[in-house]
């Protein structure tokens, strides 16, 4: 499990240049703060491929209409099992392979105001990948390529960014229970002007999260 949270830790961090610096990923504060890898040892076959079931919902407006392309959306699937393969993941298509198209605009355009319809369409033995137009609510700018939410289990993903592009992996990761490499540093990227070298606070600007010196001397790992 070790090896597993590590290499999950490189997925969301080769992916945060893009998601952190343009705030394009939209996990939440609340969602991201309770994420806790379990780094409890489990005895699995040296080498052995984890299967882990997906199944992807694609979200039309009313009419059926702005479909994510079929093509980009296999192609995704491939760049997601290549971007896991190294650490032993293999995804497969749940249910069948069945990939219902879910006819609702209010998904289509705001799927985060509509929790309780997400929660309807949810797929009890698989995770859950919406793509959609829109992964915004109505109240923010639509800067949002994708988020996971760990307290309805699913995520979302922008149609835009499905094809063999790198959002998908780094929502895979939240999945996976990781935070992000530059937690509480979201919206105040580090910026040594206004931030210090060394820093002038320990607290990172978003949260107040407490930010881990290199040496690790102010890391406490919480046994249970
Ligand atoms: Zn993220």
């Amino acid at each position: 499990m070790n090896k597993f949270i590590h290499v999950c830790a490189f997925v969301i961090s080769i992916t945060c240049t893009v998601i952190g610096q343009n705030h394009l990923c939209g996990i939440t504060h609340e969602d991201e703060s309770s994420l806790m890898p379990d780094d409890t040892p489990l005895l699995r076959t040296r080498n052995a491929l984890e299967y882990i079931p997906i199944k992807f919902h694609i979200v039309t407006d009313n009419n059926g209409g702005g479909a994510v392309d079929f093509n980009n959306l296999l192609n995704q699937f491939d760049q997601l099992n290549i971007d896991f393969k190294p650490f032993g993941f293999q995804f497969y298509l749940a249910d069948g392979g069945d990939l219902p198209i879910l006819k609702s605009t209010n998904l289509f355009e705001a799927p985060r105001d509509f929790p309780g319809e997400i929660q309807t369409q949810r797929y009890a033995n698989a995770v859950n990948v919406f793509i959609s137009k829109n992964t915004y609510d109505s109240s923010n700018g639509g800067v949002i390529a994708g988020y996971y939410t760990r307290m309805a289990d699913h995520i979302v993903a922008q149609t835009g960014y499905i094809g063999y592009k790198d959002v998908l992996t780094h929502e895979m990761g939240h999945f996976f229970n990781l935070r992000h490499t530059f937690y509480g540093w979201e919206d105040d990227p580090y910026n040594e002007l206004k931030h210090g070298n060394p820093l002038l606070s320990y607290d990172a600007p978003s949260y107040g999260v407490e930010v881990e010196l290199v040496n690790k001397e102010n890391c406490q790992k919480v046994l249970i």
